[in-house]
């Protein structure tokens, strides 16, 4: 029993030891305030928010504005309806000359609208929260508002200049998604670091330095229509079908290697004639097997880790759509729009060095990278292209979002608010 005890003094000693004073006092204030905060993130599970529920995303926004309204922050609301949205909130302060400035992002919406059955809270446990958003993110929104709270109790929320952009939209972005996301895009032209406080993989452990992007295409095929007897001759050609196939078959077989790429066929349509529905994404045929395909179609989607691997695939597509079989046409087009990728730069790899540094002297352990083919599109990867370097995931530990089973660890809430609040600071040292 005493040698335990004496073990057990040794280790938090150890862990303590790697902070200074200044960090010291601001991992104190993170766990006199743990309370507060999760008393806050109780309130804001039980607000609906559902990204269509406007109003719902405008009261999430008003209570946080107020917080950081309080804290000083200068507080605006960028009104969506020019993309048929709520809107996000956006809060700035400015730290002491010379202070990096560090763009926060958030979101105020979930993927829970007011008819779906999960709208409160319940306890699983003491310390398990099972809740619409808990992680996805009302959890990390949390976790920004008391990570800064905790620096400025300690008397150092100077050291930094925080931009922090909740956005209304994340989980279904509005439309035209550049307006959309012109919040997040002009508060990353301004900032040097952005820090997502997305849930990640939802573990403690790790955080995102690398996303993927998002995008769709499509292809046309035209063939010339004929009596099937004829095909392969020299009049005829090989008809849309054969050169879809074609055209598919050497996608899976020049690009599947390709590390971290993916892309899918998801819908496909052929026959004499198509009528696509666009709005239902499906559509109706009509041909015979005697008559040769004169009109094929597929919409799919591509995702990459870097914009130097999307740009190589998108032209390895195109060469392929190019060379087409007698008597066909193929016409690939690449949508705009979507999201753009969050690059593994060594910028990036330089956050996760330090927040892991952090978690390691809070006596947490190390922190490491989640697999990019794991991370899901986030709003920080609008912002990723524009800033020194960028890290996502910092947000609250649990899992099962989007589902009625998400649940929050509250046990890691203080943690994680402390080890945001040490990484900020650290950064306005740094620099
Ligand atoms: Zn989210």
């Amino acid at each position: 029993m005493r040698i335990l005890f004496i073990a057990l003094v040794l280790i938090s000693f150890s862990s303590k030891a790697q902070l200074n004073r200044a960090e010291r006092k601001i991992a104190e204030e993170a766990g006199r305030l743990n309370g507060e905060a999760t008393e806050l993130l109780r309130t804001l599970v039980n607000m609906n928010s559902g990204t269509m529920n406007f109003e719902g995303v405008r009261s999430v926004g008003n209570l946080l504005m107020d917080e950081f309204d309080q804290m000083g922050f200068e507080t605006t609301w960028a009104d969506g309806s020019a993309f048929n949205r709520a809107g996000h909130l956006v809060a700035v302060r400015e730290g002491r000359k010379g202070a990096p400035r560090i763009l926060l992002i958030g979101h105020l919406d979930t993927v829970f609208e007011p008819d779906h059955p999960n709208q409160q809270y319940t306890m699983v446990n003491d310390t398990i929260m099972k809740g619409p958003g808990v992680v996805d993110m009302k959890g990390g929104d949390v976790i920004i508002l008391y990570a800064l709270k905790s620096l400025q109790e300690a008397g150092y929320l100077d050291r930094v200049t925080v931009e922090v952009v909740m956005t209304g939209d994340e989980e279904k972005s509005g439309s035209p998604i550049d307006l959309s996301k012109q919040a997040i895009r002009e508060a990353a032209q301004r900032a040097d670091y952005a820090i997502g406080f997305e849930n990640g993989d939802s573990r403690f452990e790790t955080a995102v330095i690398s996303r993927r992007s998002s995008s769709g295409w499509s292809l046309h095929v035209e063939g010339r229509p004929a009596h099937s007897s004829q095909i392969f001759s020299e009049e005829v050609g090989a008809g849309a079908i054969f050169e879809m196939a074609r055209i598919l078959e050497a996608f899976y077989t020049e690009l599947q290697d390709e590390e971290y790429l993916t892309f899918n066929p998801g819908t496909i349509l052929g026959g004499t004639a198509v009528a696509e529905d666009s709005v239902n994404i499906g559509g109706t045929v009509t041909g015979k097997g005697n008559i040769v395909a004169a009109t094929a179609v597929v919409h799919g989607d591509i995702r990459a880790v870097s914009v130097e691997q999307l740009e190589r695939a998108k032209q390895k597509m195109a060469r392929i759509a190019s060379q087409n079989y007698p008597h066909t046409k193929a016409t690939l087009v690449f949508k705009e729009g979507g999201y753009p990728p969050m690059d593994r730069t060594a910028g990036n790899r330089e956050l996760l060095n330090l927040y892991s540094e952090v978690s390691t002297d809070l006596g947490y352990g190390e922190v490491s990278a989640v697999e990019p083919i794991n991370a899901g599109a986030a709003d920080i990867s609008f912002a990723a292209e524009f800033v020194n370097a960028s890290i996502d995931g910092l947000g609250l530990s649990g899992g099962k979002d989007h589902t009625a089973e998400e649940f929050g660890n509250l046990y890691r809430l203080d943690d994680s608010i402390r080890r945001a609040a040490l990484f900020l600071y650290r950064l306005g040292v740094r620099d």
